[in-house]
């Protein structure tokens, strides 16, 4: 809270006074702090793969070239540097655009079952290679809803990307689609992955959170995925939620409005 006193004196009546001024600076702050902890993790972020690949093609540069072997280790070191770096600034771009509300959605009429047969066949070979499981659980009544495909499709690819990454071989990965009481559509996919300890669970939606930062990069995410889904379902004027038990697995759910066209259910 920042005051500011001004003193009043009026020399005809005599009255002298001071006005207050009262201004809320908490939230300034907070927004400014937050402001200055993103760019410092974005730096970070990029700084690391820049540092190995400066380091490879000095490698490389000093002699590393002559052995075969191990030049091709080394670049393939630099692909994946690279890959991260352009999906770490894709990811940023869309929540940037997210933030400025420049994404406007694209709401179509889309079949659900449809939808997730969709996902399911993007991740199946990666499912395959790990022995997992894919259930699809669609209750009863839901067909179609007003959304934007690619914006959900998004949000599910994130969700299903993590469960793949934090569930040992041989898990299950269920996605689900039900009604709530409030009448709208619910999303979820769950995993009996590694799951997420409870200190965590409060701050997992945030930029760049992550439980285990070393191990988690070196899985290839940029912890921006769960970040870009809740904007996404909010842009939609849904909620997103996560439930995780350590050990036990993992679900997040997501709400969206079930409207098509002209106001009617699906
Ligand atoms: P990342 O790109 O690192 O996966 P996310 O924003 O998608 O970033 O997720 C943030 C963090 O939440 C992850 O680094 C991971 O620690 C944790 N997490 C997300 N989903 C799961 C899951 N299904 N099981 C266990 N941990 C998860």
């Amino acid at each position: 809270m920042r005051v500011n006193f001004t003193p009043i004196h009026r020399r005809d009546t005599g009255i002298t006074g001071t006005i207050a001024v009262l201004q809320d600076v908490t939230e300034q702050e907070q927004l400014e702090s937050s402001r200055r902890e993103f760019v410092a993790n974005v730096s970070h972020e990029l700084r690391t793969p820049l540092t190995t690949i400066k380091s490879y093609t000095e490698a490389l540069g000093d002699g590393a070239l002559e052995d075969t072997q191990l030049a091709s280790r080394f670049v393939n070191v630099i692909q994946n540097e690279t890959g991260r770096m352009i999906r770490l600034v894709t990811d940023l771009l869309h929540l940037s655009r997210l933030d400025s509300k420049e994404a406007a959605l694209r709401k179509q009429k889309v079949d659900i079952v449809e939808m997730l047969e969709d996902v399911e066949d993007r991740f199946s070979f990666q499912m395959q290679q790990k022995d997992i499981t894919a259930v699809i659980d669609v209750k009863e009544g839901i067909s179609h809803a007003m959304l934007d495909r690619d914006g959900i499709d998004q949000v599910l690819d994130n969700l299903i990307s993590n469960a793949l990454k934090y569930t040992p071989d041989g898990g299950k990965i269920t996605m689900e689609a039900a009604l709530t009481g409030q009448g709208m559509l619910s999303l979820s996919v769950s995993d009996t992955g590694i799951g997420i300890p409870k200190k965590d669970l409060e701050r997992i939606f945030e930029r760049f959170y992550r439980v285990d930062k070393a191990r988690t990069r070196n899985m290839g995410g940029t912890g921006l995925g769960l970040s870009i889904a809740r904007e996404i379902v909010r842009a939609h004027g849904g909620h997103i939620t996560l439930h995780s038990e350590l050990e036990q697995g993992t679900k997040v759910t997501f709400t969206l409005p079930l409207v098509v066209e002209g106001g009617k259910s699906a």
